[in-house]
């Protein structure tokens, strides 16, 4: 995903293959509690911990500390106690709900039933044979060495009699140790703590007026009184996919034909039953449900065995030709209702003649106020539908009167805190990054009233005053790391209109200022306290740039990660955890004062990113890796990354919270944020390119309503200054048939919660009990949906499964292959892996899916062709499976994971192309050749398609790296332990999976 590390690998045991030699570049972290504006928060009533504290104190939370910070370990209360009302902005009080509330009885609107659509193409796979079940070799997914007999799974062979292991429902509780908890895992307290159990108050659910939905079968879906499915084949082929696992005897090769085998060579497909259902829908970028079929009791939850839950991207970039309207309610006061805070929206319905609306979520009739009524016509329908774009549309911005806000909008403010040691002076970080920033200043969100500001250090901190009057900025150095204090009140941090000049020359001498410096040492965590102290008024995003190993002051690291021993055993994970508090403690203290940290990591040596990246993560912020970065090589992927990091649209100072019907909650979330008051997310500075995931639970044994909706609300301030409130808005139908539940899955969903999930794991356990669980959970899902048809169909020896879950068994063995979660020591840098994990707990679905499932093309024949019309490269790139077979010696490929690009040349690759692409490089060693554009067709294709594919998705730059067939190591460690489906290095393939996953299908099936 990062830059890569050409063989300068630290750990000179690491074998050549490892895959992302080069580090996957950014994560993002989350963002915790802190004081939080205005806000949505005000009607719930935090809990707070009811016996003393057993956190480490936490610094922030009391009344503001004087300028000069001390030592944030010294006795302040807890985190979990903070108040809400601490810090610098007050709550904006609202009242707390009626403790008594009215009992309305009623129904989820008795809507049209939606109508399913039905599936394409859903078809029987050819049979295949395979060999019996006893003579299929079995895959071993982790790397720790194990005995070759046996099942060379690495893990114990799972018992299927036991609890699914991990994951949320076992995870501890938040009320107790909100940070002893790992990675941006939040679990919310029990029902009795939850918003809704309280805000229901007096509600007595009614009596169901008909029977909920149960779809037996999609045909029944569209013709709802026609009879029961047929039996029998047909309509077998209808519900499911199957494949052939049927034995044949004597056979010792594996029968089964990689080529018949599911992939997702069409990436991801967005769920298009969700938007046809309920047209009003937000568009699912903003919000994908892991199924959008509600189970309608708590018994067929724990039947499906798949995560129930959403992926949330309250940012999105709204889809071609559209935009979120932005409504301005200022003269009304936004519609809400009074019991559970829901926003008004398309699925509100007005009665008593336009003057009451019922809420949707928890049914509240409200009164309309005066200045939003209207009649209503003979449907039932507001006269002025058509000019209520919040009545109409999933996705609105409405302005938020003042009330919303504790101060005044913030300006966007950027801090800049950037290493100037030796070692970034040398590898030309420093300069790159004065550049960016100066050709990004005319670009920065919220002109006029950008605030800027630097700090640089190395065994020192250096402090730049700004001043608008200045002809050139003055430089103070503070060496006191022990108690470090600010030279100056003000200047530090300064509006760029205004200062223009200054900063413009600070960081055209920046590069030359430092360019003899020998200093070797990073006071970083001093440096970062520095930082937030200059920021601690304003708030912002903090841009921190590390090129070592912080060595002085508070919150010095060292070395980890070397000691062999410890792999493999319960202590593992622990090097993927900060190593000291003081991380976690300043992204506290960052995140109450809004903010938010990206953190830039450059380093050719271990630089302990599991602990920097936790000052992203609680932040919502990201970590972009560039190991062993060299300016003249990885340069253009970190201007690229900066200069969109500093340009993107952000919302500023933001808060999400996401509220759902009766009878659902949400229980956990995960990504990079931090969690107050149970529910909501504090998100200093969020992003397009951010997203969260988050699990359902059940709080009723059976749920009454037809309907479940659910509402994001993202309360923020946009970069031109004005309070918005973000509100996404979707349906869900509640069915009783768990087969209907298997059918409406969306596997983008699944597969980004099963990542979060996975990753945390790796956080309190070995990196083989993550993978073991994420293996059984696979199996558990299919063998519950196999039990549904196989007896009664006599499916034998078939494999089947929903076609909606067609690639979960690979996108598995994909998650189990990917760097946060593969192999063992030898296999992945402590920091690459971490660096990755980061990045992953953040990525929206698409993007995750890209990264899990690489894109693989062969090009060859395309820069050949004589007359190509632009526009014709889509229709002709076919994606590829990724197995070595793909490759032909006569081709030229390109690998596309969203990261980067590795171009493939074939040993018998036409020398024209190569003389073409490379001049008079040509016969080079491609390692040291770096792609550019020659004065020919072939070679100017080439940029455009890479140019096509790279802008496909900006989040981040993609860097060519040019391998030859042949090539080893390198063609090993870019390109072919890649190709995931092919067996490697002792884990197995593609095909060796499946065989694996259905023989555990079918034991007790
Ligand atoms: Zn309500």
């Amino acid at each position: 995903m990062g830059t890569e590390n050409p063989g300068g690998s630290n750990f000179p045991i690491r074998p050549p293959s490892s895959p992302f030699a080069s580090a996957p570049p950014t994560m993002a972290p989350f963002p915790s509690p802190g004081t939080l504006v205005g806000y949505e928060a005000s009607n719930f009533r935090p809990t707070l911990p009811s016996g003393p504290p057993t956190m480490p104190p936490f610094s922030s939370a009391g009344p503001r500390p004087p300028a000069r910070l001390n030592n944030p370990s010294v006795s302040s209360p807890p985190i979990t106690s903070v108040p809400p009302t601490g810090g610098p902005y007050q709550r904006f009080p609202t009242p707390p709900y009626p403790s008594t509330v009215q009992t309305t009885p009623i129904h989820a609107p008795p809507e049209r039933q939606p109508p399913f659509q039905p599936f394409a193409n859903q078809v029987l796979a050819p049979s295949i044979s395979l060999p019996p079940p006893s003579q299929v070799p079995p895959v071993p997914m982790g790397s720790s060495p194990q005995p070759p007999s046996g099942s060379l799974f690495s893990g114990p062979r799972p018992n299927f009699q036991l609890p699914f292991p991990g994951y949320s429902s076992q995870q501890p509780a938040v009320s107790q140790a909100p940070f002893a908890a790992q990675q941006g895992s939040f679990m919310v307290p029990p029902p009795a703590s939850s918003p809704f159990a309280s805000q229901q108050g007096g509600y007595v659910p009614p009596p169901p007026v008909a029977a909920p939905l149960s779809y037996q079968s999609r045909d029944q879906m569209h013709h709802p009184s026609s009879a029961p499915p047929i039996s029998g084949i047909q309509s077998l082929a209808e519900d499911f996919s199957s494949l052939s696992l049927a034995s044949m005897p004597g056979s010792i090769e594996s029968g089964l034909n990689y080529r018949t085998l599911p992939r997702p060579l069409d990436g991801d497909v967005e769920p298009s039953s969700f938007t046809e259902m309920y047209p009003m829908n937000c568009n699912p970028r903003y919000l994908r449900l892991t199924t959008s079929a509600i189970p309608s009791s708590k018994s067929l939850v724990s039947r499906w065995h798949l995560p129930l839950g959403a992926v949330v991207c309250p940012l999105a970039e709204a889809p071609e030709g559209e935009e979120v309207p932005v409504i301005n309610f200022t003269s009304t006061g936004i519609i809400r209702c009074r019991r559970c805070r829901t926003y008004v929206n398309p699925y509100v319905t007005f009665t008593d003649a336009g003057r009451k609306w019922r809420c949707n979520i928890c049914a509240l009739l409200n009164d309309v106020p005066g200045d939003y009524f209207a009649h209503l016509d003979a449907t039932g329908r507001r006269i002025d539908l058509d000019q209520r774009p919040e009545l109409l549309k999933g996705s609105v911005d409405f302005l938020a009167p003042t009330d919303y806000m504790h101060r005044p909008p913030m300006p966007p403010s950027y801090f800049f805190l950037i290493d100037v040691s030796i070692s970034a002076v040398r590898n030309g970080m420093i300069e790159v990054v004065a550049q960016t920033i100066r050709s990004c200043l005319d670009e920065l969100p919220g002109f006029p009233r950008t605030q800027i500001g630097f700090i640089t250090f190395d065994s020192t901190i250096h402090f730049y005053n700004m001043k608008s009057s200045l002809t050139q900025p003055q430089m103070m150095v503070v060496t006191d790391l022990d108690d470090i204090f600010l030279p100056l009140p003000d200047d530090l941090l300064v509006n760029l209109s205004e200062s223009r000049n200054v900063v413009e020359t600070f960081l055209d001498s920046l590069p030359s200022m430092f360019q003899d410096n020998v200093n070797v040492e990073s006071a970083f965590g001093p440096a970062v306290k520095a930082a937030f102290m200059v920021m601690r008024q304003l708030g912002g995003k903090l841009l921190i740039f590390q090129n070592t190993l912080p060595s002085l002051g508070v919150g010095r690291l060292k070395l980890r990660g070397d000691d062999l021993r410890v792999y493999g055993t319960d202590k593992e994970h622990i090097l993927r955890l900060p190593e000291d508090p003081f991380y976690k403690q300043m992204a506290a203290d960052l995140t109450k004062f809004q903010i938010g940290v990206n953190v830039y990591a450059f380093s050719d040596k271990y630089t302990d990113i599991a602990s920097l990246g936790t000052l992203a993560k609680y932040t919502g912020g990201q970590i972009y890796y560039y190991p062993n970065f060299q300016s003249g090589i990885h340069g253009e992927k970190l201007r690229h990354e900066l200069a969109r990091d500093l340009t993107r649209e952000t919302a500023w100072e933001a808060g999400m919270r996401i509220r759902c019907g009766k009878g659902v909650r949400f229980t956990s979330y995960h990504g990079n944020f931090m969690l107050r008051h149970t529910n909501l997310l504090a998100l200093p500075a969020v992003d397009c390119d951010k997203a969260f995931a988050v699990q359902l639970s059940l709080e009723e044994t059976v749920l009454s309503a037809l309907t479940v909706y659910f509402q994001v609300a993202l309360l923020y301030t946009a970069s031109c200054g004005e309070r918005r409130i973000r509100v996404h808005t979707a349906a869900a139908p509640v069915v009783t048939d768990l087969g209907e539940m298997y059918r409406q899955t969306d596997i983008g969903a699944i597969v980004s919660l099963f990542s979060r999930l996975a990753i945390e794991k790796t956080l309190t356990n070995k990196l083989e009990d993550a993978r073991n669980s994420l293996q059984l959970r696979i199996v558990k899902a299919l063998r519950e949906y196999c039990n549904l048809y196989a007896v009664q169909h006599r499916l034998g020896a078939r494999m089947i499964y929903p076609d909606s879950l067609k690639f979960l068994c690979l996108y598995g063995l994909a998650l189990s292959k990917s760097v946060p979660l593969k192999g063992g020591y030898a296999d992945v840098q402590l920091d690459e892996r971490c660096a990755a994990g980061f990045t992953m707990m953040a990525l929206p679905v698409k993007k995750l899916l890209k990264l899990l499932y690489p894109s693989l093309i062969r090009i060859d024949d395309y820069l050949l062709k004589s007359s190509v019309q632009s526009g014709d490269f889509e229709n002709i790139i076919k994606r590829l499976p990724l197995v070595a077979e793909s490759l032909d010696s006569r081709g030229l490929y390109i690998y596309d994971d969203g990261f980067r690009f590795v171009i493939w040349f074939g040993r018998m690759l036409s020398p024209d192309i190569a003389r073409n692409l490379l001049g008079a490089d040509f016969a080079a060693e491609l390692s040291k050749v770096t792609l550019s554009e020659h004065d020919n067709e072939i070679s100017m294709r080439l940029m455009t398609i890479l140019k096509k594919l790279g802008e496909g998705d900006p989040s981040y730059y993609q860097l060519p790296y040019l391998v030859r067939q042949g090539e080893q190591p390198r063609e090993g460690s870019l390109l072919l332990v890649n190709l995931l489906e092919d067996q490697m290095g002792g884990t197995g393939g593609y095909v060796d999976w499946i065989t694996h996953i259905h023989r555990q299908v079918q034991q007790n099936a």
